[in-house]
């Protein structure tokens, strides 16, 4: 019977999901981060863009 070494329980994984998270402004429904295209796959997530965030909030980013 052998003892499994300590190295092999915890071995450093750094798991980096090829996940696309694509950005669009949830006003204008335009990308942003300057994506040209929404990928089917891609998870979308929403932000506000810049014209949106000063004409509606008068914020300027
Ligand atoms: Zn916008």
């Amino acid at each position: 019977m052998q003892a499994i070494p300590s190295h092999q329980l915890t071995r450093p994984t750094s798991p980096r999901p090829s996940l696309t998270i694509h950005v669009v402004c949830a006003w204008c429904d335009r990308p942003m981060r300057g994506e040209p295209q929404r990928a089917p796959a891609a998870q979308v997530s929403h932000g506000i863009c810049h014209p949106c965030a000063r004409q509606h909030f008068g914020i300027v980013l």
